[in-house]
């Protein structure tokens, strides 16, 4: 069985924990399995890296910084083989470009293109263990380029597709998939299964477990994914097609995701193309709007809000201010979350919608915008009711059952 291990910055932080994970592939390897493994840099690295730059300038040049970030999984990639060599197993590191990931050219934010695997299997044919440092590929101008924050999970699944491996195994600090954070609720369950779909919703919403595009690249390639912990034996979570059974299941999980800021425009003229205006410059800006709210017009004008995330917040912040006509006025709020409700279940179902937005009351947690699609219900609510939203509604759903 040809088989895509994946260990997250946690599950390699520091040389203890590489000699943990060289011990879990050399086991798999005894077993008989041909593996390859995707690397993340040592937990808190990249961010290290990260405040390196910024201590010269808030704006470092992207290609120089995938220059700088591509490092991390690099060190963690040579460690891990030499590692293994050690133990007299014949394994061989690859950057990104080593081992045939050719990405678009938007430094920092790069999609893969195509994969040649000919290296890789050529290595995996002599016998070895191949290690490939996550997160990252080369344009066609021949630059590394790195692939977003937790990209490594796409750089697992990717190969994986293009290795036809039997599964991808992505490793991390907890034993799978749970109904919500495990830290936030300690009462969370853990699923058997999940469908891409709802664990395409959860990351989407903020459970960073998984990355989100390389839950996307999973659903496309048809990669059989398992979330697993590197510090246990436990059978971990399966990310599959929908099933039948999985229908019966309302609700699956509960998401928290913190990085939200909001933005209300009010008085704003109502007009056939102000919104195409507003979100056009918006877009031009490269700032991600996630939630949009707007209401019927009453005498000519209406009222318009959004989220963005934080980081791109005062961006948003400036770029409205200059915006000089048709709004009479703006505000801003930094300190909110969005809290979403995911499950296939509520495709067939009333009433999920209702019972959150009774249980929030319930607790006094005002909602100031809701979105919903046919598989989830997202709240934004003031930052500090985030967590204990999350257990309220955990509980209301029977999540912990
Ligand atoms: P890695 O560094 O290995 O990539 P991450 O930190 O990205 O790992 O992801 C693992 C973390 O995801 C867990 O420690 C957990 O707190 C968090 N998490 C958020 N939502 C969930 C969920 N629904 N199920 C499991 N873990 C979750
Ligand atoms: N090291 C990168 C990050 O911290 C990629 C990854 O860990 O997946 O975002
Ligand atoms: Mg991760």
């Amino acid at each position: 069985m040809l088989v895509v291990h994946k260990y997250g910055g946690t599950s390699v932080g520091d040389v203890e924990r590489i000699e943990n994970v060289t011990n879990r592939v050399a086991k798999a390897r005894e077993a008989g399995d041909d593996i390859v493994v995707v690397v993340s840099a040592m937990s808190g690295e990249t961010n290290k890296l990260i405040g390196f730059a910024e201590h010269f300038t808030k704006e470092p040049a992207k290609k120089e910084m995938d220059m700088l970030l591509s490092s991390g999984e690099r060190v963690t990639a040579a460690l891990l083989s030499i590692a293994l060599q050690a133990r007299g197993y014949d394994a061989i590191a690859m950057t990104g470009r080593g081992a045939g990931i050719v990405t678009t050219d938007s430094h920092t934010y790069a999609r893969i293109e195509s994969i040649d695997p000919r290296a890789m299997h050529a290595a995996i044919k002599a016998g070895k263990i191949v290690i490939v440092a996550g997160f990252q590929g080369v344009n066609k101008d021949g630059s590394v380029t790195t692939l977003g924050r937790g990209g490594s999970d796409l750089s697992a699944v990717a190969l994986a597709g293009a290795l036809k491996a039997d599964q991808c195994e992505i490793y991390s600090d907890v034993d799978g998939i749970y109904t919500t954070d495990p830290r936030i609720e300690p009462n969370a369950k853990k699923l058997d299964t999940i469908s891409y779909d709802e664990m395409l919703e959860l990351s989407s919403l903020g459970a960073k477990v998984l990355q989100s595009r390389s839950v996307e690249l999973a659903k496309k390639l048809n990669v059989k994914l398992y979330a697993k912990s590197s510090f246990s034996d436990n059978v971990g979570t399966l990310i599959t097609e929908e099933s039948e059974n999985m229908e019966e299941v309302l609700v699956s999980g509960v998401v928290l995701d913190k990085n939200q800021a909001r933005v209300t425009l009010r008085g704003v003229s109502d007009r056939p193309g102000i919104a195409a205006e507003i979100f056009t410059m918006l877009a031009e800006a490269n700032i991600h709007v996630d939630m949009i709210i707007q209401n019927m017009g009453t005498d000519g004008s209406t009222n318009l809000g959004f989220t963005v995330p934080h980081s791109e917040h005062e961006n948003a912040k400036k770029l409205m201010a200059s915006f000089d006509h048709d709004i009479e006025g703006m505000d801003f709020d930094e300190h909110v979350c969005k809290v979403s409700v995911v499950g296939v279940g509520m495709k067939s179902h009333s009433g999920v919608a209702a019972t959150a937005f009774t249980v929030l009351a319930n607790s006094n947690i005002n909602i100031q915008m809701i979105s919903t699609s046919e598989i989830k219900i997202s709240m934004v609510i003031d930052e500090k009711y985030g967590e204990l939203a999350i257990r309220t509604l955990h509980e209301a759903y029977e999540l912990d059952k």
